[in-house]
């Protein structure tokens, strides 16, 4: 492994076929220091980039793993093209095993924008790593549900691209073994990273699968399954890509949050369809008190749920609602 300078990166890239491992370094204006892992595979033969990476938030496990996986198995004599692969995006919060937000500025980098390295920790960080991404056509960014995520598995696809990038983007999840995949449109609700890389022609998909930070074999397999089906959907190794019964989500997202503070007891389960008006849990004092109760406004599907019973409404850094929330829905009424 080299230590570079992101300035130094590109120029650091071996003209010949093989395998770089890098840690990229950055120097935020506070003193924290950015460092992050880059292996990079040059393949024999010609072709499209592809990035692969995962530990965008730190507790979401079974990606990062499956990452190390692939670096050892993508041999460079039978790979056309260019695979970068990033096994961890956070290692500051991977390191601190601090979950979701960014342990020095508090944020939540998948809505964080590149462009803007003379902002906070995570603007430089979230930079970063655009910049060593920016080339790649294709990229797969994996995540998982972190230690308080009870979380179904499903592959948001960020659309709004032109149709043919949004059907590659499409094809990048056709390889998962995972039931749903949501074609998102709803802007808002598409991270700001995801549209950075859109608006520079790079198809995307984020495949959240497992769940509580707790790394299973099944899980880590279905990651790097479906990144090897990716690899060869875009022809940059050789094989028939898997393909699996899949069902198109769509529904907006919406997310019970309480406001209060106190001890949560939830009554679904991820992957459930909740009806219009079904308990979906509540909240007590630490005496077991009830002091909230939780109801769906709509026929919905639980994408996760938090199963952390310590719930904190006053705690919202940039007003981001992870302390506070309960549960995600996706609202399956037209
Ligand atoms: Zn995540």
């Amino acid at each position: 492994m080299r230590t570079v300078d992101i300035k130094q990166l590109s120029r650091s890239w071996a003209k010949g076929i093989g395998l770089q491992e890098f840690l990229v370094t950055r120097r935020h204006s506070s003193g924290e220091l950015i460092e992050i892992p880059v292996a990079r595979i040059q393949g024999a033969f010609q072709g499209p980039q592809m990035t692969v990476m995962s530990g965008m938030h730190a507790g979401e496990y079974s990606g990062i793993l499956a990452a190390q996986k692939l670096i050892t198995s993508v041999k460079p004599e039978q790979l056309c093209g260019t695979l970068i692969v990033i096994p961890v995006i956070s290692t500051k919060a991977f390191m601190q095993r601090n979950m979701q937000l960014n342990p020095v500025d508090q944020r939540e980098v998948h809505f964080v924008r590149p462009g803007n390295p003379e902002g906070t920790y995570s603007d430089m960080l979230m930079d970063t790593i655009f910049e060593i991404v920016k080339d790649s056509d294709f990229l797969i960014d994996s995540h998982a549900g972190e230690m308080a995520q009870s979380l179904m598995s499903w592959i948001p696809v960020p659309m709004g691209g032109d149709d043919e990038m949004d059907r590659k983007s499409l094809e990048l999840a056709a390889g998962f073994q995972i039931e749903y995949v949501e074609p998102r449109y709803d802007v808002p609700s598409i991270p700001e990273f995801c549209i950075s890389l859109l608006e520079a022609g790079i198809a995307n998909i984020w495949v959240e699968c497992g769940k509580n930070g707790v790394p299973t074999q099944k899980d880590i397999a279905i990651h790097f399954d479906g990144y090897v089906a990716a690899l060869q959907t875009m022809k940059m190794i050789h094989g028939d890509p898997a393909r699996h019964d899949q069902k198109v989500l769509k529904g907006k997202r919406s997310q019970i949050n309480s406001h209060k503070s106190g001890v949560w007891h939830p009554a679904v389960n991820e992957g459930d369809i909740v009806e219009s008006g079904q308990h979906l849990g509540r909240l007590t004092d630490y005496f077991g008190n009830t002091i909230a109760e939780f109801t769906s406004p709509s026929r919905s599907l639980v994408l996760y749920y938090w199963s952390n019973p310590a719930i904190n409404a006053s705690r919202r850094p940039h007003d981001y609602d992870w302390h506070n929330g309960l549960v995600s829905l996706l609202d399956l009424e037209e």
